[in-house]
């Protein structure tokens, strides 16, 4: 069941949002090399707990999992696309693109946002992969007004991976939020996830849109941590997130700052 909410409600998981906007600008600036997943976990939690805020993520039993997630922050390096697990063994380094993942629950409502930071410099094929996902999620925002239709946010994400030549993760995609974290509908990020059903956007319908894009390739494999989704080619991997409420004047991003 998709569930709307009230202009009220919104503010609510707009105050979620604002909460793990802040967490993530604090953790970014801990992206440098030789710093660790670790470490980030470590500020992510400090920085939620500071603000009145439960992290989300921390302990979140998926339908998929037998197991639940063990950090409170998703760190996804390089190949690495989503639900890294933050490692304490593998320090970053020049060139990497480190995606950020992370998600509050302030006041029973929950928000959802994601960013990848670069390492130091990294290069042209990385910079290109970042500014295509970036670009695929402002597209798909700009589809969030009520009477479009969910195939309008996949085809701006999809059709931008095709315009920057780059690819479109399967598998794996944005989620309604609000009351929780992972909510109905799925928002794909690659058309062959579409499937035969279509939703109608209206207003007051909450969602995380997150597009995931690859260097090389569409398709990933799981790590052997369990959690780790990485990309089946071993090209690198980009991922931005933004929560959105859709409402008959057009998007409302409750995680911009
Ligand atoms: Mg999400």
């Amino acid at each position: 069941m998709v569930e709307l909410y009230s202009f009220k409600e919104i503010e609510k998981i707009r105050r979620a949002c604002m909460v793990v906007m802040e967490v993530l600008m604090a953790v970014a600036e801990h992206v440098k090399p030789g710093a660790t997943g670790h470490d980030l976990d470590m500020i992510a939690r400090e920085e939620v707990k500071k603000r009145g805020g439960k992290p989300a993520f921390l302990n979140y039993k998926p339908p998929f999992s037998k197991k639940s997630f063990p950090a409170a922050l998703c760190v996804s390096v390089n190949e690495e696309v989503v639900h890294g697990l933050p490692k304490k063994d593998i320090p970053f380094k020049e060139g990497d693109l480190v995606s950020l993942d992370f998600g509050v629950i302030i006041d029973g409502y929950a928000g959802d946002a994601a960013i990848t930071v670069p390492v130091g410099k990294i290069g042209k094929e990385e910079e290109k992969l970042m500014k295509a996902t970036k670009e695929a999620l402002n597209r798909a925002v700009e589809q969030c007004v009520a009477g479009k239709w969910m195939s309008d946010i996949v085809e701006a994400i999809h059709s931008t991976a095709e315009e920057y030549g780059v690819f479109p993760v399967r598998s794996y995609g944005g989620h309604g939020i609000g009351k929780k974290v992972h909510q109905e509908p799925f928002v794909p990020n690659n058309r062959k996830d579409m499937g035969k059903t279509n939703l109608k956007l209206r207003q007051g319908l909450v969602i995380a849109i997150e597009p995931m894009f690859a260097l090389g390739t569409e398709d990933t494999t799981t790590a052997s941590d369990g959690w780790t989704v990485i990309t089946a080619d071993g090209s690198k991997s980009a991922h931005f997130e933004h929560t959105v409420a859709v409402t008959k004047k057009g998007p409302m991003v409750l995680t911009e700052i």
